[in-house]
């Protein structure tokens, strides 16, 4: 039988993803049955669903999860670096829940459909006069996404976005669709705040925000050894405050952002970070044998970058484009343990010189207390190490790792990680009550994968 152009390209695409994983036993069914690889943003994670959804009601949604023969997961705009969605069963897509569906100008509060990506969240807020209270480094999640892993911004003063959640609806294993708050299932309600999409599918979201507000954002390069003596102050004075330290030199980037009452704008450059990243790049490849030469040249070229303020609405502050792709992993360590820990990985990277280019990434956020939030019961600093996204980052990653572990850290769920519930269990005091409240929802594991399955504990 002839192909056209179209199906032979679509069966060679099928064809690699599989290979790529090493289904080879399932190659000839793919074809056969012409299956959609899915993968994520960085290229790590891949799978191959038997079906993939996006229903367009909540009564549609709760028969696609009633009727599945085998998994269910959901996915929001695949911007994890963890083995959160890969599935061979059904990915669900709320693509189709999505806007501002209902707002109080009294309680500034506002109700999005799940599946809305947190960039067209900004200005329909900015119409009715709100904000979110902070926000993460990119905008590119969708809202449903972004809270079951705890997505945060920086700020010792602000919480991640799940701590903001008000209310929350969700179709269950069973297919029912119940609506949750403080008032009506207090601690299903409270658990689902940050749930990896394991307890059921979210529909819609309300969120606690404030009045829109502006920002200021500066940006200026400063010894590594510099900046973190000078913490304390430096959290205590402003909003908003992280830095990037760059790897295999002594410097810097750091980054405050404040609100402001000046109306004039200084709008944010076009474009994303691949002009810097590439100098950082090329760094590398040259210098990287060669430690002092690669120090001396990282400290002058860094020095010389421009970075000019940028003044605007919030939503237009927080966010930037990331045109480069990476793997990451980031731990969330008890806040005054930061500093220590940011230093004994730089020390680690330095003695080792371990090869990656991409700065680390040192911030804040707020405790809460939400069972299985990264932040929950402990201020915390969240610490990234990240690795291109075409240079092998298991080395890497593996020996950075036990610094992590060693100041007890939480490893980010939407980022890599090697921990299993065992660990889980020492390190959350209330994770066998989060492993209680799944099992109850969905007793036979219809929302799990197996990365979760390692992560809960559960067997079959
Ligand atoms: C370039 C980049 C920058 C990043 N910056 C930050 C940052 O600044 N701060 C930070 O904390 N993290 C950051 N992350 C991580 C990212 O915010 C999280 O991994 C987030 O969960 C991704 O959202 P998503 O919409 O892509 O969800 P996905 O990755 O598609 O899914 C994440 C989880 O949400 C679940 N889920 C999705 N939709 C639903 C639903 N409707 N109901 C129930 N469960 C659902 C999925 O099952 C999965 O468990 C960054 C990631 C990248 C790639």
């Amino acid at each position: 039988m002839a192909l056209t152009r179209r199906e032979l390209i679509a069966q060679i695409g099928a064809l690699t993803a599989l290979t790529a994983t090493g289904g080879f036993s399932s190659v000839a069914q793919a074809a056969r049955e012409r299956l959609i690889p899915w993968r994520n943003w960085s290229g790590g994670q891949t799978c191959l669903p038997a079906a993939r959804v996006a229903p367009a009601t909540e009564a549609e949604l709760a028969s696609v999860v009633k009727t599945a023969s085998g998994g269910v997961r959901a996915v929001g705009s695949s911007h994890s670096f963890s083995a959160l969605i890969p599935t061979d069963g059904t990915l669900v897509s709320l693509s189709n829940f999505n806007g501002l569906l209902s707002h109080d100008p009294k309680t500034l509060q506002a109700e999005f459909g799940a599946g809305t990506p947190m960039s067209q969240m900004g200005e329909p807020l900015l119409k009715v006069g709100q904000a979110l209270p902070n926000m993460a480094d990119i905008d590119y999640q969708t809202l449903a996404g972004a809270i079951s892993t705890s997505t945060h911004g920086t700020g010792p003063k602000f919480g991640s976005y799940s701590s903001n959640v008000v209310g929350l609806r969700m179709v269950t294993a069973k297919g029912d669709i119940i609506d949750l708050d403080k008032d009506h299932h207090p601690e299903l309600f409270n658990a689902a705040r940050v749930s990896l999409g394991s307890l059921g599918i979210i529909t819609r979201i309300k969120l606690q925000n404030r009045t829109a507000f502006r920002l200021r954002q500066k940006q200026w390069v400063q010894k590594t050894e510099e900046l973190l003596e000078d913490i304390p102050r430096l959290v205590k004075e402003n909003d908003h405050f992280e830095f990037n330290p760059i790897l295999h030199s002594d410097v810097s980037l750091a980054q405050t952002q404040n609100e402001t009452a000046d109306t004039a704008t200084l709008a944010k450059e076009g474009g994303g970070d691949g002009d810097k990243i590439g100098k950082l790049q090329m760094a590398n490849t040259y210098l990287r044998n060669h430690p002092d030469a690669h120090a001396s040249l990282l400290n002058f070229l860094v020095k010389h970058l421009e970075f000019p303020d940028v003044q605007d609405q919030s939503f237009r502050v927080f966010a930037n484009v990331r045109d480069q792709r990476f793997n990451e992993m980031e731990y969330e360590v008890p806040a005054e343990a930061g500093p220590d820990c940011v230093r004994e990985v730089l020390k680690l990277i330095r003695d080792q010189n371990l090869n990656s280019f991409i700065p680390l990434e040192y911030r804040y956020v707020k405790a809460d207390n939400i069972p299985i939030s990264m932040f929950s019961g402990r201020d915390s600093c969240a610490i990234s190490v990240h690795q291109y996204y075409d240079m092998d980052y298991h080395n890497f990653f593996a020996q950075v790792e036990p610094i992590f572990w060693k100041y007890e850290g939480r490893p980010h769920w939407g980022k890599l990680h090697n921990l299993n519930a065992a660990q889980f269990t020492k390190l959350y005091p209330r994770f066998k009550e989060f492993q209680e409240i799944r099992r109850e929802m969905d007793p036979t594991g219809k929302f799990l994968n197996g990365h979760l399955r390692s992560v809960f504990g559960v067997q079959c």
